[in-house]
């Protein structure tokens, strides 16, 4: 059974492709490491700390959280060893001293720390998404920062968050994230909380984002993420079904920073030779030369049918004032007539028109477009293609510009 988590759902919403790299065809991509990972681990655990402390009764002076943080992040930087990298002219002092306000600020904040009781710290959360249907194939896991509890029976997700990127208005995913925390809370604890909360500490901005989480949203998120998985696990059938492009590839701005791009359909030919062509008698060149040439085709062919089309509305108004049906020169004639396209003025009572007169299977051709737009926004699940629809190979050739 897969177990999934935010980071595995966001990487297929981001690229199916990269997904099947990481975690079907064990791309696993070595461990890196960063000041900013290890900044994020040492800020957690030594929150983590802190509260456990408090839980125990035994509230440590600012100092000693301080004292905690220096020494986690010590410890993680003498085991990355040479692994680690400052990026950007950033020194580890840059860290320190950025983080070391940021905790002071925190705990003064929030020191002494009696408002509220911490139920758990880091805890890891195993939850299934679909308990409802008595299956428990849609396994979800990942690791809550901190459950606390107020004086009215409010339970509080906290989430501390490290980066120094605020998230902008309409961007919900860490929204949505404790939403799906707040499903688990529910059936962990269901039966002391009065209500659920959610409270984002954006750190580096000493910023709170805090709300009360309903029933309904809680229930929406669910809606989405088992859809999210439903539509992995389609991928995941038909991979195993040797479909070659059961994970398809979805150029993003990442792709510039993807560590798959020589692997990847989408940039792998970047890294291939040139190779040569052979056309028979007619030609023979390189794939390389063939790129070009069609791209420049392509794009004649494009300025072509602009400069044919102002010419048929000239050769057209030209004809229909004179009163003429075939117009000549040196080498062509042309022949000019007109056609009628109709459209339907109310749409229902045309059909039932139809209907009426025995007349409606004549009409009622579905254009291939708008079948494969409901193929695209799936609206059709993949039972229902399977059953209703042919699938056969259409090709299109796209040339861009190389940035
Ligand atoms: S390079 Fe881009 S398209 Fe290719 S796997 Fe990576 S993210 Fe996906």
């Amino acid at each position: 059974m897969v177990v999934y988590s935010f980071s595995q759902i966001n990487l297929y919403n981001q690229c199916p492709k990269k997904y099947q790299f990481r975690y079907l065809d064990g791309l696993e991509r070595e461990f890196e490491t960063s000041p900013d990972l290890i900044l994020w681990t040492s800020v957690h655990w030594a929150l983590e700390w802190l509260y456990q402390q408090v839980s125990i009764l035994n509230t440590p002076i600012k100092a000693d959280v301080l004292w905690k943080f220096h020494q986690l992040w010590n410890d993680s930087i003498a085991e990355a060893g040479e692994k680690l990298i400052y990026k950007w002219d950033q020194h580890e002092d840059d860290y320190l001293r950025r983080w070391e306000k940021y905790l002071e600020s925190y705990y003064d904040k929030y020191s002494p720390f009696k408002d509220t009781t911490v139920i758990a710290t880091e805890s890891m959360m195993n939850f299934s998404l679909d308990k409802n249907t008595g299956s428990e194939s849609k396994q979800f896991r990942w690791i809550i920062d901190r459950l606390d509890k107020d004086s009215e029976w409010n339970f509080i997700i906290n989430d501390y968050k490290t980066n120094k990127k605020l998230p902008p208005e309409g961007d919900d995913e860490y929204r949505e994230q404790l939403t799906l925390y707040a499903y688990w809370v529910q059936q962990k604890y269901g039966k002391y909380l009065k209500n659920i909360k959610a409270r984002i500490l954006y750190l580096h901005f000493d910023i709170t984002d805090e709300w009360e989480i309903s029933q309904e949203s809680i229930d929406n998120i669910v809606l989405k993420y088992t859809s999210a998985i439903n539509k992995i696990e389609n991928s995941r059938f038909d991979y195993n079904m040797w479909v070659k492009d059961a994970f398809p590839t979805n150029q993003n701005s990442y792709c510039k920073y993807c560590e798959y791009q020589n692997v990847c359909p989408l940039w792998q030919h970047l890294n291939i030779e040139d190779e040569m062509i052979n056309g028979g008698d007619l030609w023979e060149t390189t794939i390389k030369k063939l790129i070009d040439q069609y791209a420049e085709y392509a794009q004649k062919a494009t300025e072509a049918t602009k400069e044919k089309d102002a010419i048929k509305d000239i050769i057209i108004d030209y004809a229909e004032k004179k009163w003429l049906e075939q117009l000549f020169w040196e080498k062509y004639k042309i022949s000019v007539s007109k056609t009628y396209n109709y459209s339907a003025k109310d749409l229902n009572a045309l059909k039932d028109f139809l209907k009426e007169k025995n007349l409606i299977d004549e009409a009622s051709d579905i254009p291939y477009y708008k079948i494969n737009a409901l193929v695209k926004n799936e609206k059709l699940s993949s039972q229902e293609i399977q059953t209703y629809l042919d699938k056969k190979d259409s090709w299109r050739l796209s040339p861009w510009k190389k940035d």
